[in-house]
């Protein structure tokens, strides 16, 4: 067994024409930190997205984060040149996050890392990736770096021949790591590895980032659906929930020992059989008292929102809900899935007003600029969602490779979607056409804010 390695881990900048911080933290390369610590690994963080570092106030030219309920909030951001494919639009173009001098810096402040482990998020957000691997190839040509998460899953070849990485790691990175690891350092832990088929996950290394305004969880992986224009299953093809008691018992331990109050679930299905699951979980959280405040930005299902459900997610404390209706329209509820019954929402919306919750706490997803969408289609469900007292919010579609709906997309976009991820960006509808373009988006947005 060799000495112990350090390992660098990358959170990259976000490349774009806006961003959120909708409880963003990246979730799957802090469970590997998780599982690396446990085996003995030394681990250090560079967060290219943190809000908190001082340094940044004091730059010209950035401007500023701002912090709004919950932790959510603005990223610090600076105007950049957009890339050749995006010439064509005419709107400005960021860096979010911190600058590369800080970045550099922080390369040369820690000891040299034996390797360098880089997520990543969007698939049009790999010029993040890029510059992180240009930048940490710099410092250390010969220290290997691996990149993982979901640009590196979906669009591997791109991956592999653009974002300088030593190696592409595809699909979740548990399974992988710590093989690759050993091969790359020579060191290996007598400790027992984790048992991943296991129904615990490791729990994140959230103390890796300099400062918690929340923290996000998984008490599931996967989803059992298989809706056409989504990569669930193509992220994690099986469906493993978490024992309901142990996700518990690392909500308190973040709260106990970090003071941590909002926690976002990143759940494909949380709903999903909730009486042996969420609701075992919720009655755990109530017996301990815990004063914690949940979030779900990932879009909760309407089906599954019964009276039993909704009463347990207001007095457990759920304070901002997220619905994914995707559409009110009848035949194209169909093709994507079916997963909403005509009546559910109506239903769904009366039982969490009868549990108490209150309209402005309520957003509900509708799915925009599908193929061959109809944007009268999507203002009726606007309409549909504000009738109920709801918020509307139009989540734009991002053509996502390998899902059912990609060859459509490829059909009827005017984009070169097959070579240039950067057209996946959703914020440039790239499945626009003659009779839903830019024009018919705003109009929907303005819809959105009656
Ligand atoms: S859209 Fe939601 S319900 Fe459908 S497959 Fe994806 S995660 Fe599952």
């Amino acid at each position: 067994m060799k000495k112990t390695p350090n390992i660098l881990l990358i959170n990259p900048w976000i490349y774009d024409f806006a961003a959120h911080d909708l409880w963003s933290k990246p979730l799957g390369l802090l469970i590997l930190a998780g599982l690396l610590r446990a085996q003995g690994y030394n681990l250090r963080l560079l967060d290219c997205l943190d809000v908190h570092d001082s340094r940044l106030q004091a730059i010209p030219g950035i401007k500023p984060a701002t912090r709004r309920a919950f932790g959510t909030g603005k990223f610090y951001r600076t105007q950049v040149p957009k890339p050749s494919s995006l010439q064509q639009f005419d709107r400005n173009y960021y860096r979010f996050g911190i600058t590369p001098e800080m970045f550099q810096e922080s390369l040369l402040e820690g000891v040299k890392p034996d390797a360098v482990l880089v997520t990543s998020t969007m698939t049009y957000w790999h010029p993040g990736v890029q510059e992180s691997i240009r930048l940490v190839k710099e410092h250390y040509p010969d220290v290997s770096v691996v990149l993982g998460g979901i640009y590196a899953t979906l669009c591997r070849e791109h991956a592999i021949s653009n974002s300088g990485a030593d190696h592409v790691l595809s699909g979740p990175g548990e399974t992988q790591i710590l093989k690759l690891l050993e091969k790359l350092t020579g060191y290996s832990s007598d400790k027992p590895s984790h048992n991943l088929k296991s129904d615990t996950l490791p729990w994140p290394a959230f103390d890796l980032l300099p400062q918690l305004d929340y923290i996000c969880t998984l008490t599931s992986r996967g989803c059992p659906f298989r809706c056409p224009y989504c990569a669930s299953d193509l992220l994690f093809p099986q469906f493993i929930r978490r024992d309901p008691i142990e996700v518990v018992d690392e909500l308190e331990y973040w709260h106990k020992e970090h003071s941590v109050v909002n926690v976002a679930f990143y759940d494909d299905a949380l709903l999903l059989d909730a009486t042996e699951h969420l609701l075992v979980m919720l009655a755990e959280v109530g017996r301990r008292r815990l004063p914690l405040h949940f979030h779900t930005p990932n879009g909760l299902h309407i089906s599954g929102l019964s009276a039993e459900v909704c009463e347990a997610l207001f007095l457990a404390g759920f304070k901002t809900l997220r619905l994914g209706l995707e559409t009110g329209d009848d035949e194209r509820q169909q093709q994507l899935g079916a997963k909403v019954k005509p009546g559910a929402f109506s239903s769904a919306m009366a039982n969490l007003t009868k549990a108490g919750f209150q309209p402005e706490q309520i957003g509900v997803y509708l799915l925009c600029g599908l193929p061959g969408q109809d944007p009268n289609e999507v203002a009726q469900s606007i309409r549909m969602v504000l009738d109920h007292g709801a918020r509307p919010h139009l989540a734009e579609y991002s053509p996502i490779p390998g899902t059912p709906l990609w060859s459509e997309a490829l059909r009827c976009s005017p984009f070169d979607l097959a070579n240039d991820p950067l057209y996946h960006n959703n914020s440039l509808l790239p499945c626009r056409s003659d009779g839903f373009g830019l024009e018919e988006l705003q109009w929907l947005k303005q819809l959105c804010r009656v």
